[in-house]
């Protein structure tokens, strides 16, 4: 199972760029990265100079690291994910985009029930939602085109659900997705092309270049 590596805004700041993992924050004047936009520690300024003459070696590691960290996946099972996408016809930058995007915590944050991903897979786990009728408590599962996800009727009496589909309304939904806010429910209608993931600044041609060496 997935989790959090190490706490969020060192990741940003880490990375040198936005990351986005904690919902309304990385929109506010709070966001650290805005802030402080070096590397954390002690030599953080110096290594966000020397981060513009990385090795092509580096800018791949980098850029695998930072899909971890946006997906907030563990690299064993980043690795299973890229051994997949490779499996699978197509390019392979986007087949493995697509599996990230497929998974379970994922799709109830693009569905606007959770700020952000390391929420929903929070309320995932807690078993707050149903797939295709079944309760389903595992962030990793890969969902496909046309299975439903629900908010069970048992967690619909929570507090956070009850005012789920007035927060939820200002987040906007992408066109791959359907949401039904009236039933909490909502699914994947096709895989996502890149085009329709433009808020994923990642350049997966890196991460395939990485695992290619
Ligand atoms: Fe990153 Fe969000 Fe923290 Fe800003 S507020 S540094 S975007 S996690």
């Amino acid at each position: 199972m997935s989790k959090r590596i190490g706490p969020a805004c060192k990741q940003c700041r880490r990375e040198g760029d936005k990351l986005f993992l904690k919902g309304e924050r990385c929109l506010s004047n709070k966001c650290a990265f805005d802030r402080r936009g070096f590397a954390p520690g002690q030599h953080g300024k110096e290594a966000q100079f020397k981060r513009q003459r990385l090795s092509d070696y580096a800018r791949q590691l980098r850029e695998k690291q930072k899909a971890r960290r946006v997906y907030g996946v563990l690299e064993a099972q980043f690795r299973r994910y890229y051994a997949e996408a490779l499996k699978k016809r197509g390019m392979t930058g986007l087949n493995l985009l697509q599996l990230l995007e497929s998974r379970l915590d994922n799709m109830v944050y693009r569905m606007g029930f959770a700020e952000s991903r390391a929420k929903a897979r929070s309320l995932v786990t807690h078993g707050h939602f149903n797939v295709n009728g079944r309760r389903t408590d595992v962030p990793s599962y890969v969902l496909r085109p046309g299975d439903k996800i629900e908010v069970r009727a048992v967690s619909r009496t929570r507090t956070y659900f009850k005012g789920l589909a007035e927060s939820a309304e200002s987040r906007a939904v992408p066109t791959w997705i359907n949401r039904d806010l009236g039933s909490l429910s909502g699914g994947m209608a096709k895989l996502p092309e890149r085009h329709e993931l433009s808020d994923i600044r990642l350049n997966e041609q890196l991460i395939v270049e990485f695992y290619s060496r």
